[in-house]
């Protein structure tokens, strides 16, 4: 009877990671994705209702700034997803910078389970994980906003948690029998060097979550072992924001991940549900072959997950921004139908891999 009780949350996860997902029809898609509001995306430092503009100040650790910014956040779950479980990772550590006074990181979690992850208890759902980092750099004469480092990235992934919410109810219902997993989204501190990168001066908050991850135990009948575990997959959005984005396919581990969300850009292109008139797809690599890929990677917040094992799909440009770590990386240098459009694909991909496809027969 125990054995049993245990192997229906192991065959139930079992069976959740490894069925087909039902692909969203053109139609649904087309329900699915709205179009932002003028006022989601607007750069207005001082419009409380755009998820952007409240964060286009700078944001370095220990400033006013970061509070500024972690305000924003709370007030927007509070008021737009309440379903959401909102916590803090806090560490501190010294910089190059702070003669060996400690400077405060802050992390936030913002976690949905679906209803039946109550019933099974901590740590037997998966998690899509969907992180950005919203601290600035510190740069000497200027105020450094880093619009697309990683401003707008923050914005899109509170949009995406805000239109998800709209349909998760639908898709997961009320019931406790359910399958599938849930998605968190990390609001990362500390990304950015002080003075260089090194392996320590960079990833402050990423680096002290995914120890603290590491370090908690879920109870010992539990699918997964710990917080780390439960990641099913680690989508790090980071620079985006310009036009002519050209993100790669950094791992072939991950690659049937990058197939799927270049495909969904693909479609939403096709149905005219994107805006931007890119000189080539964002995501160009769909097409990339095994002995094609390098062990060549950019450092940056999935390092300390991926050196712990979680699947990691980093949505990064290469080349860069021409903005990067310049002033000029700043409201005004946004493309805002990039960065809208970064955030109906992030959206149509995470309602992909929670199944929402099947939302068809529902509805019908
Ligand atoms: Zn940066």
């Amino acid at each position: 009877m125990r054995l049993q009780a245990l192997s229906i949350p192991l065959l139930l996860s079992l069976l959740s990671s490894s069925t087909a997902y039902t692909q969203i029809s053109d139609d649904l898609l087309k329900t699915l994705i709205p179009n932002p509001s003028d006022t989601d995306f607007d750069l207005s430092p001082s419009n409380a209702d755009s998820l952007l503009g409240p964060l286009l100040i700078t944001r370095v650790p220990g400033t006013p700034g970061q509070r500024a910014a972690q305000e924003h956040f709370t007030r927007f779950a509070t008021k737009h997803i309440p379903e959401w479980k909102l916590s803090w990772q806090n560490s501190s550590s010294p910089t190059p910078l702070s003669k060996g006074n400690p400077v405060p990181f802050h992390n936030i979690i913002l976690r949905r389970e679906p209803p039946w992850a109550r019933k099974r208890g901590e740590g037997n759902v998966g998690l899509l994980t969907l992180a950005a980092h919203y601290d600035s750099k510190m740069i000497q004469g200027g105020d450094f906003i880093g619009a697309t480092d990683s401003a707008a990235p923050c914005a899109v992934l509170m949009w995406v948690a805000r239109e998800l919410e709209k349909v998760l109810g639908r898709l997961w219902g009320d019931g406790e029998d359910g399958t599938g997993e849930g998605v968190q989204i990390l609001l990362l501190d500390g990304e950015e060097a002080f003075v260089s990168w090194t392996d320590t001066d960079s990833l402050y908050g990423s680096r002290a979550l995914a120890a603290a991850w590491e370090n908690t135990t879920y109870p010992a009948l539990s699918t997964f072992r710990n917080p780390l575990r439960q990641i099913s997959l680690f989508v790090l959005l980071d620079l985006l924001g310009s036009p002519n984005p050209n993100v790669p396919s950094y791992f072939q581990t991950t690659h049937w991940a990058y197939q799927r969300m270049a495909t969904l850009e693909g479609r939403l292109r096709g149905l005219g549900l994107l805006e931007s008139k890119p000189m080539h797809p964002f995501l160009p690599d769909g097409a990339k072959m095994a002995t094609e890929f390098t062990r060549a990677f950019i450092g940056d917040d999935h390092e300390p997950f991926m050196k712990r094992g979680a699947p990691v799909l980093h949505l990064i440009p290469s080349p860069f921004p021409e903005v990067w770590h310049r002033l000029e990386d700043d409201g005004a240098h946004l493309d805002m139908a990039t960065v809208r459009d970064w955030a109906r694909i992030t959206l149509a991909f995470v309602l992909e891999w929670l199944d929402a496809g099947k939302l068809e027969k529902i509805q019908t």
